[in-house]
């Protein structure tokens, strides 16, 4: 009896498993797809500056609009183009594409500020990232320090020996560095003192439990402090509510970014907020 169970067991696992298979099969055949149908689309998230309240620049986001599935966020689909690979074309659309609308934008006169984008560990594995880079500003003419890289600190990490030289490769260009989802990760001061970066950007967890009794409190004033005694700018992320932005800008906190200000948007959305805001 057992043995049949165990049996049962199997057969049944075994058809999950072949279920999972064909969908992670469908998914990666639709991105191929998407990319080769122009369905992946460019959000940009405004950057604000905490003191002025400014409008300093933005994020862009990958959007993935899928004919059927809709709107596709990119934590469904990020680690898969990571698994196959298929996310070093991904990214290097993502990153042209950036470019291009900084450009089209200076074209009509407007000014975006600084357009980070992010980059996967994957994504600077293979070929030359500071190369391509240098290749995308030099093709589209536009200067690179409208550009920032974002990285988050696992990438760091997965890239072993070869961070500090990418890093500064990366820098060389005139690029600017962000850490992306700081304090998630292996954060510490001689890993900041070794990669020279210009930025960390204060992971939104810690952000959404600024207003709580969590431990967010302590955590946003240590990275503020680091941030301030290695001369890096320090944004923070997914700021909802009011009291969260007081609390930043009690502790001096640079830049933030969320949904209390504004959501990712279609450029055209914020080519507008650009003219309102100019
Ligand atoms: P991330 O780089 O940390 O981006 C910030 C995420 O927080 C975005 O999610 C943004 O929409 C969301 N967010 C911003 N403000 C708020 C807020 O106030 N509240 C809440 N709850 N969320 C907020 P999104 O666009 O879904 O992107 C998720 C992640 O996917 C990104 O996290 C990034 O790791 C990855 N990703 C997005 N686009 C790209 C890309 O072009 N390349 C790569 N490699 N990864 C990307
Ligand atoms: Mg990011
Ligand atoms: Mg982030
Ligand atoms: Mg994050």
């Amino acid at each position: 009896e057992a043995k049949l169970a165990g049996k049962n067991t199997f057969a049944f696992y075994s058809a999950d498993m072949t279920r999972l298979a064909r969908r992670r099969l469908e998914l990666e055949e639709a991105l191929t797809t998407g990319l080769a149908r122009k369905q992946f689309e460019l959000f940009y998230q405004p950057v604000w500056d905490v003191a002025s309240g400014q409008l300093k620049g933005a994020e862009a986001l990958l959007r993935w609009r899928h004919p059927e599935w809709g709107l596709v966020s990119p934590v469904e689909f990020i680690p898969l183009a990571e698994e196959t690979g298929l996310i070093t074309e991904l990214g290097g659309w993502v990153l042209e594409e950036a470019a291009r609308q900084i450009r089209q934008w200076q074209d009509q006169g407007l000014d975006p500020g600084v357009v980070a984008v992010n980059v996967s560990s994957k994504q600077l594995k293979r070929g030359h990232f500071p190369g391509f880079l240098r290749q995308v500003v030099t093709e589209v003419g536009v200067s690179p320090r409208y550009l920032e890289v974002e990285l988050t600190e696992s990438s760091l990490l997965a890239l072993g020996d070869r961070t500090t030289e990418l890093l500064s490769e990366i820098r060389e260009t005139g690029a600017r560095l962000a850490i992306d989802d700081f304090g998630t990760g292996y954060s510490s001061l001689s890993y900041l003192r070794r990669f020279k970066v210009d930025k960390l950007k204060i992971d939104r967890s810690f952000v959404s439990e600024l207003s709580s009794e969590g431990g967010g409190l302590g955590i946003v004033k240590a990275i503020i402090a680091m941030g301030q005694a290695m001369d890096l700018e320090v944004q923070a992320e997914g700021v909802e509510l009011d009291s969260q932005l007081q609390v930043l800008a009690e502790l001096g906190c640079d830049s933030f970014q969320g949904y209390l200000k504004a959501a990712p948007m279609p450029a055209a959305e914020f080519a507008e907020l650009l003219v309102r805001e100019s």
